[in-house]
């Protein structure tokens, strides 16, 4: 079920992403729509525009709310998350670190020319490469290619009194080397293909799988550890395969030993046994390396729903693994956001009532929907793989034994959202609406719609439907498209129910409109709007965008020839007008039940066509015509976050008397000045 982790999910980014989601989005979309209120203006939520991306803030709403042991315990928890930035980066690629270092003390250092076409290509490839961890795009998973000639670069590297390899000037420059992080192309060896630093450079699918195969077989078949999660997959000198642990003591130590020297701070501050628990059981686990530990922890962390403040610190998700074994090094430190969480909790407090009313096969319903829980929180700080560019949602623990007897915790990130809708304006939706109607429909319930699709899809869409006995898991049964498969059927969840008058009677939304605005900009996301992250000729690969399409072209396949969908063109340009919102929730109905239904039975061959034949493929047509519209909106189709800066105030004798909130404007400040705090790994040669 675990998938990718970068996207979000929101409709004009369609369902945003979802962190975690045994699946998890990252944000990448974009939102439109939203005015700013007055009082926002007032905050820049633009940092920075560069390339495809924008750099945004946030804000921590009621932070003066908490009490002083709880602003160290965020205080704390954030110092750890940055403690490990570094580790993000080498698991990304071997050379990221290499090449950061030497980026970052040109950028502080260079004292000679700052201006001119070769500076500002150098600076542009410094924030890609800030922006994505690595030099690798960090949704495309295409490797950035420099503007600027490697002479240039060595002039640059001369003048700070620095040097680096042949091997390291080759990854960065040579266009053959290393071109994508992950590969997902089924044709080709998937880890051969991918230059993520979870295995050795030389070490094939087939011998990772046969490496892993014996230990899983061997192991508890009801609740499996997560085999892998916190090691690097290695060949030894005698050239069998074997494993480096992520721990205290062992790869990434002296990272890691800064990450538990501030979770022991946080641990003096917990707010109640239980997470204090945790956090001895998740320092317990950066010492050993242990996956019992692992899972304990998990499950003590699961179980910790009492406190206000919460957070995600750990080798977690295994979406940047094209095997699925590796956990991304990442941290996110929580706040809860008290009211929203209240409304949520309505919609998991009716989980059963969405089973059993789901258009599923009745084998296929659960007869208990189990662990549900949902909240909205405030993040106060992000690290590793959850930032700059961050999920906005998050669905953990991921080991499906663990959320099925312990339950799981589902969070939306409500500051994000609201700063990615204030960033945006309305121009999106004024040029792709077919009326006026539909763009102030979107404009008063575009906002709602997709806070309630993401909590639909989070909190019941992925715990929802059960496998046939003796039916394996998704990920093996349907392998590959299993995250796709998975996200298809969260979405659809959520499609089929935010148009369900239930929503209107738990009072989540006011009217069925928010609907409507739902289905107008999934349609529209799913068919034209995503592709404009898509380079022309090329195919979709990521999962959630597939899954999006293959959700809007299976859709408006059945129903354009009964006219509850029309493809209109008015002036060269192409709209999707829906005539019949109820007719077109049935065909989202009777696709959730197809999809529930090769998930319940491992359909593989029906999974693979459905992916292929509707979710990979790009109109050529409508695409250039997408990119054409687009352009002169001049909207980067990814953002990531600067977070705050949290600085302890002291007395005379050193004591934390307070925790001040400041939030800093400049992205290439913010990345300076974490790489002179947080470096804490070796550099690789
Ligand atoms: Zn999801």
């Amino acid at each position: 079920m675990l998938k990718k982790w970068i996207f979000m999910a929101t409709l004009f980014g369609g369902l945003l992403a979802f962190a975690g989601c045994n699946s998890s989005p990252k944000q990448e979309e974009q939102q439109d729509s939203q005015t700013q209120t007055e009082e926002e203006q007032g905050f820049k939520w633009v940092v920075d525009r560069f390339a495809d991306k924008r750099v945004l803030h946030y804000r921590i709403p009621d932070f003066d709310k908490l009490s002083l042991q709880q602003k160290k315990l965020v205080y704390y928890l954030t110092q750890a998350g940055l403690a490990g930035r570094d580790i993000m980066y080498d698991m990304n690629y071997r050379y990221n670190l290499a090449i950061r270092h030497a980026i970052d003390k040109i950028v502080k250092d260079y004292q000679g020319e700052r201006n001119g076409a070769d500076w500002d290509n150098f600076m542009l490839y410094a924030k890609n490469v800030w922006f994505s961890n690595g030099i690798h795009h960090h949704y495309s998973m295409d490797k950035f290619i420099p503007a600027f000639s490697k002479e240039y670069f060595q002039s640059l590297l001369k003048a700070t009194g620095q040097e680096l390899s042949e091997e390291v000037l080759t990854a960065m420059f040579d266009p053959k080397t290393d071109l994508k992080k992950v590969s997902l192309d089924p044709s080709k060896d998937l880890l051969l293909a991918s230059a993520v630093n979870f295995y050795d450079p030389d070490i094939s699918e087939k011998e990772a799988l046969a490496y892993y195969k014996p230990i899983i077989d061997a192991g508890d078949k009801e609740r499996p550890l997560s085999y892998g999660i916190n090691t690097k997959v290695v060949r030894r000198p005698d050239g069998s395969i074997g494993e480096e642990v992520w721990k205290i003591d062992g790869m990434y130590g002296p990272a890691i030993a800064e990450i538990v020297k501030w979770l022991k701070k946080a641990r003096e501050v917990a707010e109640n046994e239980q997470q204090k628990h945790a956090f001895d059981l998740l320092i317990q686990y950066y010492q050993t390396g242990d996956l019992k530990t692992w899972d304990d922890y998990n499950i003590a962390w699961a179980q910790t729903t009492s406190g206000d403040v919460d957070y995600i610190n750990g080798f977690v998700e295994v979406y940047n693994d094209p095997l699925g074994f590796k956990g991304s090094y990442e941290t996110i430190v929580q706040i809860k956001d008290f009211e929203a969480t209240k409304r949520m909790e309505v919609l998991s407090g009716n989980a059963q009532w969405f089973e059993d009313h789901a258009p599923y096969l009745p084998q296929h319903k659960k007869k208990k929907v189990k662990g549900i829980t949902y909240n909205v929180v405030n993040v106060a700080g992000e690290a590793g793989d959850a930032s700059p560019s961050t999920p906005i949602g998050v669905n953990l623990p991921n080991a499906n034994w663990i959320r099925a007897e312990y339950g799981s915790k589902s969070v939306s990130l409500g500051n994000l959202i609201e700063a990615y809708f204030n960033a945006e304006g309305s121009g999106i939706s004024k040029e792709f609406a077919y009326d006026e109607e539909e763009i102030e429909r979107n404009e008063k319930y575009g906002q709602l719609a997709d806070k309630l699709e993401t909590a639909l899809h989070e909190v019941i869409g992925h715990a929802s439907g059960l496998i046939e006995p003796g039916v394996g898991t998704p990920k093996e049964t349907l392998k590959n498209y299993a995250s796709t498969l998975e996200e298809a059927r969260a979405d659809l969840v959520a499609l089929y129910y935010i148009m369900d008058p239930k929503m209107v009677e738990l009072g989540l939304m006011p009217n069925l409109e928010v609907g409507k605005a739902a289905y107008d900009r999934y349609i529209l996301n799913g068919m034209m709007l995503q592709l404009r992250r898509i380079e022309p000729g090329k195919d979709i690969e990521e999962a959630h965008m597939r899954n999006r399409q293959l959700i809007a072209a299976w859709a408006l396949e059945k129903a354009m020839p009964e006219g509850i969908i029309t493809k209109e063109v008015r002036d060269g340009k192409t709209y999707f007008k829906i005539h019949d919102y109820e007719k077109l929730r049935e065909i989202f109905g009777q696709l959730l039940r197809e999809v529930q239904r090769i998930k319940s039975q491992g359909d593989y061959k029906a999974g693979h066509d459905l992916v292929e034949n509707y979710g990979v493929k790009v109109d050529p047509e409508l695409h250039e015509e997408v990119l054409r519209r687009v352009a002169p909106l001049n909207i980067a189709p990814y953002s990531g976050f600067v977070n705050p800066r949290l600085v302890p105030v002291t007395d005379e004798n050193g004591e934390i008397t307070d925790i001040k909130v400041e939030y800093p404007d400049s992205f290439v400040e913010q990345m300076l000045e974490y790489a002179e705090k947080y470096s804490f790994l070796k550099v690789r040669q």
